[in-house]
């Protein structure tokens, strides 16, 4: 059995990553990673769904127990991905996408070098700040320091396969399918030539 994709969608905080992906996951087959954290849920979080919630001690013992797929620091929490749901879905065969930021995804395209990476942000940092302020989730001191982090994070732009501007959502929304739809059709188009090169056609 082929193995499934593994894509990975990172981008600044506030660039509408959540947003943009509860529309794609609704039409398009891939399985969403559940990500551990230490930080606290904020409004809207819910426990299993959004994030394993944790405890920094928590969070340590399972890097020690190599539970992570990957896994890094960010704002001063940790937040990382768990082995074993995503090793499982990918070996039989289902697609998944990971929400994750940059040093993360540094550790996937290492891990799985055919992993797809896709860069998601707001057409600047002005609407970047407007946007984050506008979720109302974090305090002023989070939005400033999620801002100074953006600003270093696009700095990765180019370790990554594709870039999303989220401005319309709704066209996002379809460009991050376009993409996602180009990415299987190379993998496919790749696949069929092994097959003929080697003459198991
Ligand atoms: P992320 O998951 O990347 O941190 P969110 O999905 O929480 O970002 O989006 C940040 C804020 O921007 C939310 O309040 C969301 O409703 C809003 N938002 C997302 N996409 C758009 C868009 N295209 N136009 C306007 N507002 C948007
Ligand atoms: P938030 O606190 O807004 O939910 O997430 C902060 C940042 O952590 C976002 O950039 C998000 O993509 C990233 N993130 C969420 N889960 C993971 C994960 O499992 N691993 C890594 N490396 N980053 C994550």
């Amino acid at each position: 059995m082929d193995k499934g994709m593994l894509v990975v969608l990172s981008g600044p905080s506030g660039s509408g990553k959540g947003t943009v992906l509860k529309e794609f996951l609704k039409d398009e087959d891939f399985g969403l990673s559940v990500s551990a954290t230490s930080r606290k849920p904020r409004p809207g979080d819910e426990e299993g769904v959004t994030y394993f919630f944790k405890t920094r001690e928590e969070f340590e013992e399972m890097i020690k127990n190599d539970e992570f797929f990957e896994y890094a620091q960010f704002g001063g929490n940790y937040y990382g991905t768990p082995k074993k749901y995503v090793l499982d879905q990918i070996n039989n065969g289902k697609n998944i996408i990971l929400e994750i930021e940059v040093q993360g995804a540094m550790q996937v395209k290492k891990a799985v070098p055919d992993a797809v990476l896709i860069f998601m942000t707001t057409p600047d940092i002005t609407v970047l700040r407007e946007r984050l302020e506008g979720r109302q989730t974090e305090e002023q001191e989070v939005v400033d320091q999620r801002i100074e982090i953006a600003l270093s994070e696009i700095e990765y732009l180019n370790c990554y396969d594709y870039l999303v501007v989220n401005d319309d959502l709704e066209k996002t929304v379809e460009d991050l399918k376009t993409v996602v739809e180009k990415a299987r059709e190379k993998k496919r188009n790749n696949n069929e030539f092994i097959k003929k090169f080697k003459g198991e056609n």
